[in-house]
């Protein structure tokens, strides 16, 4: 596992600014068997199903055990960093919003509070 560090761009409707970004990019082997650690979660299912009201649980274990699978498969990139400043407020930042890197990225600004979209570039710069 490497991480990379990459230029990226922070827009809110027309304003842009320049910002950095950590990332983590994952193999199809990590994807796979993380996946398969999320499903594991499904053996839990007959134990939850002794606590009232059985079945709610046991629908609960499959779902987020699904749920969390199919995220770990689509995760081909997980931002570990952002930092730049926000379009609309200028306040210089750490985003809070990590984990898979989603297309497009939304993030939200710690002062301003408004909701900015952060675009990472697919190659290494520097
Ligand atoms: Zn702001």
């Amino acid at each position: 596992m490497t991480v990379t560090e990459v230029s990226a761009r922070l827009g809110i409707s027309g304003q842009t600014t320049e910002a950095r970004a950590r990332l983590l990019e994952r193999t199809p082997r990590w994807r796979r068997a993380s996946a398969l650690k999320e499903l594991a979660r499904w053996l839990l299912a007959p134990v939850v199903f002794f606590i009232p009201p059985h079945l709610p649980w046991v629908l609960l274990v499959l779902g987020l055990g699904a749920f969390r699978a199919f995220g770990r498969r689509r995760e081909h990139r997980t931002l570990l960093w952002l930092h730049g400043p926000c379009p609309r407020c200028g306040t210089v930042q750490e985003f809070a919003e990590l984990g898979r890197l989603r297309d497009p990225h939304m993030a939200q600004c710690a002062s301003c509070r408004w909701s900015v979209r952060a675009e990472v570039a697919r190659r290494v710069v520097g």
